[in-house]
């Protein structure tokens, strides 16, 4: 039995670009989110091997401390041909300052290692887990990718992360050219486009109710 999300929520991100993304997602349906910083609370490591594994992780520690329920992300970007790298780790290759722009040229030197320089030996997605915990340890989860093609140089400077450098199939322009209405594409303007979106639908259905 899926359960909905009424009242007060807790986005478990310290990540501003994603807390942003996120209170967008929630406002359609009159959900009051608090992030875990404005909590004051602490970051769990995150341990899993999965996407998901993070996901309940983050969403788990949050639901526990705050006594309400929890909502969580984690994501990032699989390239094909680096074996799914940076996968889980996609954070991580920024380093601690988030110099996103050293970890697109990470991945742009492994790629010309590997000679792939032709846009079918260049695919990737982004991958989306949503994770929503309550204090009771009751979680609903989803998980939904978007496919793309990676480009060099990077291109535009709206979004975050690997954005700049991501091209969604069907699109001429990459998530970093587009306005966050046009990255996520969501209803009623479009069927979800970012893997955040398309997740975000999914939870939609299952947890959320419009207002
Ligand atoms: P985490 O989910 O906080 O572990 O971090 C996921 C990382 O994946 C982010 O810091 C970004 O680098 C990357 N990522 C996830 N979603 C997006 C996106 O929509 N655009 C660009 N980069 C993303």
């Amino acid at each position: 039995m899926h359960r909905r999300i009424t009242g007060q929520i807790v986005i478990a991100t310290h990540n501003p670009g994603k807390l942003a993304e996120m209170r967008e997602l929630l406002a359609p349906y009159g959900i009051e989110a608090v992030s875990a910083g404005e909590l004051g609370l602490g970051e769990p490591d995150e341990t899993g091997k999965t996407f998901q594994a993070n996901a309940r992780i983050k969403a788990v520690a949050a639901a526990q401390a705050a006594k309400l329920p929890a909502f969580a992300d984690d994501s990032g970007l699989v390239v094909d041909a680096l074996d799914g790298a940076p996968g889980i780790y996609s954070a991580r290759w920024a380093g601690p300052s988030k110099d996103f722009g050293a970890a697109m040229a990470r991945i742009e030197r492994l790629l010309q290692e590997r000679g792939a320089t032709a846009p079918d030996q260049r695919k990737a997605h982004f991958v989306s887990a949503l994770c929503v915990a309550w204090p009771d340890d009751h979680v609903e989860e989803v998980e939904a990718r978007a496919d793309g093609t990676l480009v060099w140089p990077p291109r535009g400077s709206a979004g975050f992360g690997y954005d700049p450098a991501f091209l969604p199939d069907g699109h001429t322009r990459t998530f970093g050219e587009m306005t966050s209405i046009e990255k996520h594409g969501l209803p009623p303007l479009g069927l979800g486009l970012s893997h955040r979106a398309r997740a975000f639908v999914k939870l939609a259905e299952i947890c959320l109710e419009p207002r």
